[in-house]
């Protein structure tokens, strides 16, 4: 199967369905970028960012507001988490018996993810973990060239992590990456994920906001000042 992607203010976006995105990615490696409209905001004042996420081997519309975009755009496509890709690529590593590295988070949050995925799934192979507050990239990349980890889940916050994946990428070429945000905070246990209510009528971040309020920050101008763009990128192209 090949891509095909639809275009949102200059970035094209997968639509995959959840299966045909981990087949794809799983047979053909590389860097897969979660997109939503806080990094596109953020890539408009950032060339390398913006580079990163277009050379990305796979980008998927993580939120409600790229799904919200692409619908004003004509394009329905389904909304895939990264939290729950993440999970989708850590049980079809478990069941080929592929390696697994987990990146970021602070110390105790990346010790609990990695021990519940195990209880999880036994005998995961989770051949390298480290936090995500070190100084020197290059330690932390010598030990994933040397492991060579088959999935590397990495979870700095974006743009760091997407960054952090582009600068290692070429020289692990048959791996698979992956940035994943706030995920290990969930899989450890330390911050509860919406309940299903919310995420099945795409108010995820509504309820991230209740409990997290400096969240509103990221928020508000920002989607709908991308969702303004988005409307008339719209209008330009009728
Ligand atoms: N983080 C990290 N190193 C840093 C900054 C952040 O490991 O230098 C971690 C942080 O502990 C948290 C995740 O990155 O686990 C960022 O989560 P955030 O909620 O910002 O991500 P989102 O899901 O909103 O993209």
């Amino acid at each position: 199967m090949d891509r095909n992607l639809v275009n949102i203010l200059g970035y094209g976006v997968d639509t995959f369905s959840m299966d045909e995105a981990v087949d794809y990615i799983v047979k053909n490696h590389g860097q897969v970028v979660t997109i939503n409209p806080e990094m596109i905001e953020c890539a408009s004042s950032n060339e390398d960012f913006k580079r990163v996420i277009q050379d990305a081997e796979m980008v998927l519309p993580d939120g409600i507001g790229i799904k919200l975009g692409l619908k004003i755009l004509g394009h329905d496509v389904a909304r895939i988490p990264g939290i729950d890709f993440g999970k989708a690529l850590i049980k079809r590593a478990y069941y080929l018996k592929k390696s697994v590295a987990l990146i970021g988070a602070t110390q105790d949050v990346v010790e609990n993810a990695v021990v519940n995925l195990k209880a999880e799934l036994s005998n995961l192979n989770i051949v390298y973990y480290h936090n995500g507050y070190f100084d020197d990239n290059n330690e932390v990349y010598n030990e994933l060239l040397s492991h060579k980890p088959d999935l590397v889940l990495v979870a700095l916050g974006a743009p760091k992590q997407e960054m952090f994946i582009s600068n290692i990428k070429s020289q692990l070429p048959d791996s698979v990456f992956i940035g994943l945000g706030g995920s290990f905070d969930v899989w450890a246990g330390a911050v509860k994920r919406a309940p299903k209510f919310y995420r099945d009528i795409g108010c995820e971040w509504l309820y991230r906001v209740i409990s997290e309020p400096k969240r509103l920050k990221r928020i508000f101008p920002t989607i709908p000042l991308f969702l303004l763009k988005v409307i008339i990128e719209r209008f330009k192209s009728k």
